[in-house]
C-alpha cells in the first residue's frame, strides 16, 4: 500500500504545467491562472496626494495661529499650485498634494470664514499625506506567474492600468461514470437504479477549480462502450476521470478498455479511508485517473488526490492548499489502519479555535454526510484518536479552489 501523502505528491507530479499561453482581458480574468508575473508599471500613487478632507499647508506657516487665505479650491483630479507662503490650499481625498505644502490639516479641525481658514488643532507633520510609491513601485513584482486571480487581484491589476493579461488555457476534463444501475438526474428511475451523482457532483468540483470545460459521459458496462467513450474523452481533453468499475467485479471493465488503448494502468492502493483503490494511466501522454464508485469516497479522492494534479495543469504555483488543525468534538474515539478522513462541521469556540464534529454515520456511500460537512478531519494510520485530540483540516473551501 502506498501512504497518503507519497500518493498525493506522485500524483500532483503526474501532469505538466500548460507549455502554452494566451492572451485575456481583465474583465474576463476572475479565477484565471497567470502565465507571468504582473509588474508595477507606475509608482502607486503616481504622486503625493491628500488622505483626507481638508487644507494643505505650510506647518512653520500656522505656528501663531493665524488665519491663512485660500489660494486655489484642489479637487482631486486637478493640477494644484505651488503653494504661496503664509496661504493655505483647500484640498479633498485624493487630490495632489500642491507643491510647497507639508502638512494635510483635516477639515474637521479648521474653519473657514471670507478671510481664509484657521487651524484649530495643531497637526503633527506631514500628517494625511499618501506618498508617491508608498503602496506600490514601478518594476516591483506584483502578482507572481501561476496565482489564480481573484476580485483582489484584479483591482490591484486594474490600479496599474493592465488590460490585457497572458494567462494560461483553460483545462477541459473528461468525465466517464460506468454502471448499468445508473441512471441520469431528470429521467424516470426504474427499479433496481440509482441517480448517477458522481457525474455532476466532479462536474461541480471542476468548474469550483476553474477547469473551462466538462465533458461527461456514461457508459454502459460493456468493453467496447467504455472504449469507445474513452477514445473520444481522449481525443477532446487534457485530463479523464473514470468513475467506478475499476475493481475486480464481474462488470469492472475500465482497467481492460484501458489496457485494449493502449494505456499502461498502474493500480495504486493508497492507505486512506475512503476511497483505496485508484489508479493512474497515460495514453497518448495525456493522464487518465480511476476514481472509486462510491460517491462519498469519489468526492474525498477527488479533493484530496486528484485537485491538486489539475492545480498543476493548469499551472498553478501552489497545487497542495494549506490544512488547518481543529479540536475533534463528539463521543466517538477512532482508530484504524488507515489514514482516515471524516466528514466534519467546522465551527469556533469562544477563544476563536476550530472545532470539528464528525457526521454520525461516516460510511462511503452516505451522501448526506458531505453536504453537512464543511471539510475532511484526518485521523492519522495506527493511532488512537479521543474527543478533546487535535486533528488535521482539509477544508472543501481551500480543497475544492
Ligand atoms: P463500482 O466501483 O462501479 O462497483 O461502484 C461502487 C459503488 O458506487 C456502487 O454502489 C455504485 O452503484 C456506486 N456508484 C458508482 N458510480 C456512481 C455514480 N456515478 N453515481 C452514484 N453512485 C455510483
Ligand atoms: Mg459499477
Amino acid at each position: 500500500m502506498i501512504e497518503f501523502d507519497v500518493a498525493q505528491q506522485r500524483l500532483a507530479q503526474a501532469g505538466q504545467i500548460p507549455t502554452q499561453t494566451e492572451s485575456c482581458e481583465l474583465a474576463q480574468a476572475l479565477g484565471r491562472i497567470l502565465a507571468v508575473d504582473i509588474q508595477a508599471q507606475l509608482d502607486m500613487p503616481p504622486a503625493d496626494n491628500s488622505a483626507m478632507d481638508g487644507y494643505a499647508l505650510r506647518l512653520s506657516d500656522i505656528a501663531d495661529g493665524k488665519v491663512l487665505p485660500i489660494q486655489q479650491r484642489c479637487y482631486a483630479g486637478d493640477i494644484p499650485q505651488t503653494l504661496k507662503e503664509g496661504m493655505a490650499i483647500r484640498i479633498f481625498t485624493g487630490s495632489m498634494l500642491p507643491p510647497g505644502a507639508d502638512t494635510v490639516v483635516i477639515q474637521e479641525n479648521c474653519q473657514e470664514n471670507e478671510q481664509g481658514v484657521r487651524i484649530l488643532e495643531m497637526p503633527q507633520a506631514g500628517v494625511n499625506i499618501r506618498r508617491r510609491g508608498e503602496d506600490m513601485r514601478m518594476g516591483e513584482v506584483l502578482i507572481k506567474t501561476g496565482t489564480r486571480l481573484t476580485a483582489a487581484h484584479i483591482a490591484q491589476m486594474a490600479a496599474q492600468g493592465h488590460a490585457q493579461l497572458t494567462v494560461y488555457p483553460m483545462l477541459s476534463v473528461g468525465i466517464l461514470t460506468t454502471g448499468d444501475e445508473l441512471t441520469p438526474a431528470g429521467q424516470p428511475l426504474k427499479e433496481g437504479q440509482i441517480y448517477n451523482s458522481n457525474a455532476p457532483m466532479l462536474r461541480a468540483q471542476l468548474q469550483a477549480l476553474g477547469v473551462g470545460t466538462v465533458h461527461a459521459v456514461h457508459a454502459k458496462d460493456t468493453l467496447e462502450a467504455i472504449q469507445d467513450a474513452l477514445k473520444d474523452l481522449l481525443q477532446r481533453c487534457d485530463l479523464v476521470l473514470t468513475v467506478g468499475g475499476v475493481s475486480v467485479g464481474e462488470k469492472d471493465f475500465v482497467k481492460p478498455a484501458i489496457e485494449g488503448i493502449g494505456g499502461q494502468l498502474d493500480l495504486w492502493k493508497v492507505r486512506m479511508k475512503p476511497g483505496k483503490p485508484l489508479a493512474l494511466a497515460y495514453i497518448d501522454d495525456k493522464p487518465l485517473v480511476c476514481l472509486p464508485g462510491n460517491p462519498v469516497s469519489s468526492y474525498a479522492v477527488f479533493s484530496l488526490m486528484v485537485s491538486p494534479l489539475i492545480r498543476r495543469l493548469q499551472g498553478r504555483h501552489a497545487s497542495l492548499p494549506t490544512v488547518r488543525y481543529g479540536i475533534l468534538q463528539g463521543g466517538r474515539h477512532f482508530e484504524g489502519d488507515r489514514e482516515e478522513f471524516i466528514r466534519v462541521q467546522v465551527d469556533n469556540d469562544e477563544q476563536g479555535r476550530l472545532l470539528a464534529r464528525p457526521f454520525d454515520n461516516q460510511g462511503s456511500g452516505v451522501i448526506s454526510s458531505l453536504p453537512w460537512a464543511q471539510a475532511l478531519a484526518r485521523i492519522p494510520a495506527d493511532t488512537h484518536v479521543a474527543p478533546g485530540d487535535v486533528v488535521r483540516l482539509y477544508e472543501y473551501s481551500q480543497w475544492q479552489a
